[in-house]
């Protein structure tokens, strides 16, 4: 088997986010001021915002400290009655009016997206649709958080449980969905009943503050949302110690999870952890080589590969293993690699330098232990954050890549002989967010999806998150789910009342 490199290049395209942001309309976008008590935080020090792609700086934030951390829990506090009070209705009627906006002003969500994350603006814009979903999808989740009434194992008496908000809610989100991953929280908590205080990723607080504009004009009171950007720790400080934040909801790495779990044990909140995923891509002899292909590209390079869902581990039937390589390798070289808001790319930069610096040790250690490198695109011309999309075919599991998650647009192919082989080798790792299985029997898919240790598992297809389905994962992959109606009740405490002495 040969594979053949070819080196298009594009040079870096220094300037190119300033001018796109010039465009907005919405100058109040880029005040980057935080929303603290239902006013504009923007005094004091200020963090910059950096274009991942070039280095340059975009835009100020104002960094808000513990006390301001402090301020915002009181004014969620105060607004809690009122918000919890109000008919559900109402508060759809809020939730549905900041989708609308958010779709009103989606293409400068999108280029603010892209601008400090780095992926390719078709997939910000797709991100802002999917994140504007959440808040539609809850505003009706929340009208219909029915109770339960249990038929009664004690005479004359009534039993029913109702779903109560739990309280204030805190929510730590990542730089991967800047929007998404702020309104699937946001969206649930505030549909319960319950105001949140949001803590985004530092290297994507514009999204962040330019939806926290979008929730203040669609009516939003005071407390009820609030966004403050600054140091994590500084920030998360108060947020875990203080009694009154009753729910914490956390997207990110499991080793951050980690102290954040042990941080709220203290005051014994709920936790609900999005920890990242390592997931196997498993493709039997009895598909369709293109077809699997197809969804092993879309489930790896999805958002330049920083996705908890995206493919880690793609393992292949060893009878089809050589044609897999051959067409998954002419796959990648018609993947364009640049900046995210040139039309062409398809592959951004990494958000993170570190998470660029890691698919590059995973493809040296992988390189050291025998795997065949491929790679058609030069990266270095385009600065430090890139990675070109890479194939490391004849991967081993004693390989890094086989073993911990990438976060990268780097892929690993290994062969497989057995079904009952290939179950034990997916399920042999702590992480447990997603699966993906590619076969024509329908035996072996029912079988698959019984044995896969994973929350969720996508049979002959790359796509299937969206609001209505549980997102969450087993093992050290997180704890609670989010989306759906089982994330509403993250939200949200059941109250047993037993009616007594109701005989005639
Ligand atoms: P991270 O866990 O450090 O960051 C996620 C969020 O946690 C950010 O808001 C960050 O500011 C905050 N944070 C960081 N340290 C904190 C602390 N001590 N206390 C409170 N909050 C803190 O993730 P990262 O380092 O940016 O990325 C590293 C790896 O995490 C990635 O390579 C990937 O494996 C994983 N990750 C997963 C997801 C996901 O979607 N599940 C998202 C981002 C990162």
């Amino acid at each position: 088997m040969t594979f053949q490199a070819t080196a298009p290049q594009s040079v870096r395209p220094a300037g190119i986010a300033t001018r796109f942001l010039k465009t907005l309309r919405r100058r109040d976008f880029l005040a980057g001021a935080a929303l603290v008590d239902g006013r504009w935080f923007s005094k004091g020090e200020r963090e910059h915002v950096i274009d991942p792609a070039t280095g340059e700086r975009i835009a100020d934030v104002a960094r808000c400290s513990a006390t301001e951390m402090e301020l915002a829990i009181a004014s969620a506090e105060r607004s809690f009655p009122a918000w919890r009070e109000l008919l559900p209705v109402r508060r759809g009627a809020a939730l549905r009016a900041w989708a609308s906006l958010m779709l009103d002003h989606a293409e400068e969500l999108s280029i603010l997206v892209t601008s400090e994350q780095g992926k390719p603006l078709a997939e910000a814009r797709q991100e802002i649709a999917y994140a504007a979903g959440f808040l539609d999808w809850f505003a009706a989740e929340g009208e219909r958080s029915y109770g339960e009434t249990i038929p009664s194992h004690k005479a004359g008496s009534l039993l029913q449980v109702r779903m109560q908000p739990i309280g204030l809610a805190a929510a730590i989100t990542p730089w991967n969905f800047p929007v998404a991953m702020i309104t699937r929280k946001a969206g649930a908590a505030l549909a319960a009943g319950c105001p949140i205080i949001v803590k985004p990723a530092p290297e994507t607080p514009l999204s962040a503050l330019a939806l926290a504009r979008l929730a203040e004009q669609a009516g939003f009171p005071p407390g009820v949302l609030q966004v403050l950007v600054g140091n994590p720790m500084e920030l998360s400080r108060p947020l875990l110690s203080d009694t009154r934040i009753r729910a914490l909801s956390f997207t990110g790495s499991t080793e951050v999870g980690r102290l954040l779990l042990k941080g709220a044990a203290e005051s014994v909140k709920k936790v609900s952890l999005e920890l990242g995923g390592h997931a196997p891509f498993l493709v039997f002899d009895d598909v369709d080589v293109g077809k699997a292909v197809k969804g092993a590209i879309a489930a790896k390079f999805a958002t330049s590969g920083q996705d908890c869902l995206a493919a880690n581990r793609i393992y292949v039937q060893r009878s089809i293993y050589s044609a897999f390589v051959d067409e998954f390798a002419a796959a990648i070289a018609g993947l364009n690699v640049g900046h995210g808001l040139e039309p062409s790319t398809d592959i951004g930069p990494m958000t993170k330098l570190s998470v660029a610096q890691k698919c590059r040790a995973q493809i040296d250690d992988a390189t050291q232990r025998g795997a065949r490198v491929f790679s058609p695109k030069q990266e270095a011309a385009l600065g430090p954050h890139f990675v070109a999309p890479t194939l490391l075919s004849d991967a081993t599991e004693e390989m890094l890549i086989a073993r911990e998650e990438t976060f990268g647009p780097v892929a690993a192919v290994l062969p497989f002989d057995s079904e009952e082989e290939v179950i034990a080798r997916a399920n042999a790792n702590e992480m447990g967010l997603a699966g993906y299985v590619y076969t024509d029997s329908l035996r072996r898919a029912l079988r698959l999806s019984e044995q896969i240790e994973c929350g969720m598992l996508g049979v002959n297809t790359a796509s299937f998150t969206g609001p209505p389905i549980p997102f969450g994962g087993w093992k050290q992959s997180g704890l609670g789910r989010e989306g759906s109606r089982h994330g509403l009740a993250e939200y949200m405490e059941l109250k047993y009342v037993c009616f007594g002495d109701l005989a005639v």
